[in-house]
């Protein structure tokens, strides 16, 4: 069984003693600071020149420097900015500033796991992701609640590593949650893997997928959009709550039998051997290599799947409907806020 830390686990003086810097106030960035800063630690933010969230922060009361400024000042660095930003202004701005005894802290394994980033013996290397986007983050320490989180040590250069990992935790409300014990490793490659296999990559080719069979035999779009995207949302809210038995009580038992005998003839041994070779990509780095390649290069790749995207004719027919559906527009102007996404 997982280890999984609470408030009573944590020791906020540890984190109160110390002077934090966030870098970034992004999705991650802006949760963190602030919840940080409404715990009574002593954040500031650091972001580079001409950083069109500086705004934001200092709107928000908080003090805003340079990277490198920040990471100075400070003896906890936080890095939440893009993973394929890191390295760049670890090297340039943090990497000077890291002092003997310092902490280094990350929200997600990749730069370190995969040695785009080598911090030095003498500092804190540590781990703190919440499972969860950052305005959740955000509205739920508000609420009085937390996300969960997971925490992971890469180094212990002052023995006290865990401890502070926790107190972090703590103070960004995420103990009141849980915070599960994990490495940066399996944090990285199960990180990786859901969003490539199931969360992201998955789920949006079979919507699509869906989408274009039913098009494609000449039924409208309409009903193609809310058949295979809309309702999706209804379905994953049940498996949210009460798992995947929770969801099959709830739907029709014509959808149940359909789903026993169709689901597994999509999803097969030929696609589970296909998500085990993405597993292995992410595991030998084959994946990390391809994506730090790309971005050197400009992002020629990425940035034309993202224009093609764009031009899916379920992109088209959803923008109208959603038009039409009060709730998500305002759900949509109120993910507006500071880096929520
Ligand atoms: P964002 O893309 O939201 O971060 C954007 C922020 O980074 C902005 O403030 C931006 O400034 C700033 N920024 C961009 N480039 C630079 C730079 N060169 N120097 C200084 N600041 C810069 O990041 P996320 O919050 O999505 O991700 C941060 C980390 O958290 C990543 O490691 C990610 O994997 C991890 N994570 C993210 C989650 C999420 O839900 N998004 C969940 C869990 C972990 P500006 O825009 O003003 O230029
Ligand atoms: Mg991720
Ligand atoms: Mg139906």
């Amino acid at each position: 069984m997982a280890t999984i830390f609470y408030d009573k686990d944590a020791n906020l003086d540890l984190i109160k003693n110390r002077k934090v810097a966030i870098v970034g106030y992004g999705s991650q960035g802006h949760a963190h600071a602030l919840n940080l800063k409404d715990s009574g630690v002593d954040v500031r933010v650091g972001l580079h020149a001409g950083s069109a969230s500086r705004k934001k922060a200092e709107a928000a009361g908080l003090r805003v420097l340079s990277v490198a400024e920040a990471a100075k000042e400070a003896d906890l660095i936080m890095i939440l900015i893009p993973d394929q930003t890191q390295r760049k202004v670890y090297e340039e701005e943090i990497a000077p500033a890291l002092t003997k005894g310092k902490a280094l802290f990350f929200a997600h394994g990749f730069n370190v796991h995969f040695k785009q980033i080598q911090p030095p013996a003498d500092v804190d290397v540590v781990l703190i992701a919440p499972k969860s986007p950052g305005h959740m983050v955000r509205r739920q320490y508000q609420d009085g609640r937390g996300t969960p989180a997971l925490i992971a040590v890469q180094q212990d250069a002052t023995g006290q590593a865990h401890a502070l990992g926790l107190a972090y935790a703590r103070a960004l409300g995420t103990t009141r949650a849980g915070v599960l014990q994990t490495t940066f490793k399996e944090e990285t490659e199960t990180d990786l893997f859901g969003e490539q296999a199931v969360l992201c990559g998955g789920a949006a080719a079979l919507v699509m997928t869906g989408f274009e069979v039913l098009t494609e035999a000449g039924y409208q779009p309409e009903s193609a959009y809310f058949e295979c995207l809309h309702e999706l949302k209804l379905i994953v809210d049940m498996m949210y709550e009460g798992g995947i038995s929770w969801m099959r009580h709830s739907i029709s038992d014509t959808a149940e039998y359909g789903d026993y005998t169709r689901g597994p003839r999509l999803v097969n041994e030929q696609t589970k051997a296909e998500m085990k070779k993405i597993l292995k990509e992410i595991q030998t780095g084959a994946f990390a290599r391809e994506f730090i390649l790309e971005n050197q290069a400009g992002r020629p790749m990425f940035l034309a799947m993202r224009e093609q995207g764009k031009e899916h004719p379920i992109e088209q027919v959803g923008r109208k409907l959603r038009d039409m559906m009060s709730w998500i527009r305002e759900a949509k102007k109120d993910s507006s806020d500071p880096g929520s996404r």
